[in-house]
């Protein structure tokens, strides 16, 4: 398992020092093999990867890259691959280790291009980033200055995909915790930058998850919101039948006027749409690491500009505000 207790040292002394005492607690409560029957083998196939000392990176570059080619031999480099391969889907990255290409599900890397221009520059910032899958923006965050990255994501496959860069990488000040929002601290105020992208519309109540990440910024903060959204005026809403783009568990897709409402009556000032883009089947599509269906298969095969559900394909945009 994860060693966090450098990132327990960090948070001593500082704003975040509450929950750093709450903390061990939260992830053993969450990584139970009772409810996630695959976590011991997962647990297992990071556990048998090569014992390397932290190796040479490069965070700040498409493909994040931890250890180069020379720094495994072929046998070594070969059994790696098939432990990573264990950890399958990937859908967040690309990676690349010891010169294994990791080509995941989603260029995730565009979605950092697409917002890298807009964001206060993250240099020194305590950087919370919810939602993060394995961590792939959070390498990014701190390639970029942060000094702090904190991921939090519930998915217990993911913070393994994490624990593997964490291990060769050392400590970077980069950490993912396997948890929810809703095991944040309320009130915390202790992040310069909070991130949420991919996760409002899975939230049932999008107004609490904007108060929550308030509620995480320090005064003068920024959040970084990305979501899905569709096309239409102040007053309009997509709220599915039931599943959207063959997910479940989707709730509000709104127009972003009415989503830039809803951060105002949030109380968040100084609101601006940075980017609007429809997801394309070269962004997020079927690779050798994610081997089930993908975008593609999500849309009506005749037009897709819908959804195979009927509604409109899938359309984000990036969002940056501040907390008073
Ligand atoms: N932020 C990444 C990943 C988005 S996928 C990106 O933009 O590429 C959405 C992620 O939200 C999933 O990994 C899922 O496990 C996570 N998630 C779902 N419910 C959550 C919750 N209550 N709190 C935090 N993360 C959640």
């Amino acid at each position: 398992m994860t060693d966090y207790s450098c990132l327990y040292q960090r948070m001593a002394n500082t704003l975040l020092a509450d929950w750093a005492q709450q903390l061990p607690g939260q992830i053993e409560k969450r990584l139970d093999p009772k409810r996630y029957g695959d976590l011991p083998k997962w647990q297992a196939a990071v556990e048998d990867m090569p014992v390397v000392q932290p190796v040479s990176y490069d965070l700040n570059r498409a493909a994040v890259r931890i250890g180069d080619g020379s720094e495994l031999d072929e046998p070594q480099r070969e059994a790696l691959k098939q432990q990573l391969q264990q950890l399958h889907p990937w859908r967040k990255g690309p990676f690349e280790l010891f010169g294994i290409d990791i080509d995941t599900e989603w260029r995730s890397d565009w979605k950092w291009e697409r917002l890298n221009a807009h964001i206060a520059p993250l240099d020194g910032r305590t950087v919370l980033d919810v939602g993060c899958g394995n961590g792939y923006h959070c390498w990014r965050m701190r390639g970029a200055g942060a000094e702090l990255v904190i991921g939090v994501d519930p998915t217990p496959l993911f913070t393994l995909q994490y624990e593997v860069m964490h291990r060769y990488a050392g400590e970077q000040g980069v950490y993912v915790l396997p948890l929810g929002i809703d095991d944040l601290p309320a009130e915390l105020a202790a992040f310069d930058t909070v991130f949420s992208m991919g996760v409002l519309y899975h939230r049932r109540s999008p107004l609490d998850h904007l108060l929550q990440l308030r509620d995480c910024l320090a005064p003068g903060g920024e959040l970084v919101l990305e979501t899905l959204i569709v096309d239409g005026d102040e007053n309009t809403a997509l709220f599915p039948e039931d599943r959207y783009a063959r997910m479940g568990n989707v709730w509000f897709l709104p127009s972003v006027p009415m989503l830039e409402r809803w951060l105002r009556r949030c109380r968040f000032s100084n609101i601006r749409t940075v980017d609007v883009t429809t997801t394309s089947t070269d962004e997020q599509r079927a690779t050798e690491w994610m081997t089930f269906q993908s975008l593609a298969d999500f849309l009506d095969p005749d037009d897709h500009s819908k959804s195979i559900e009927g509604y409109p394909a899938p359309r984000r945009a990036i969002i940056i505000a501040e907390k008073a």
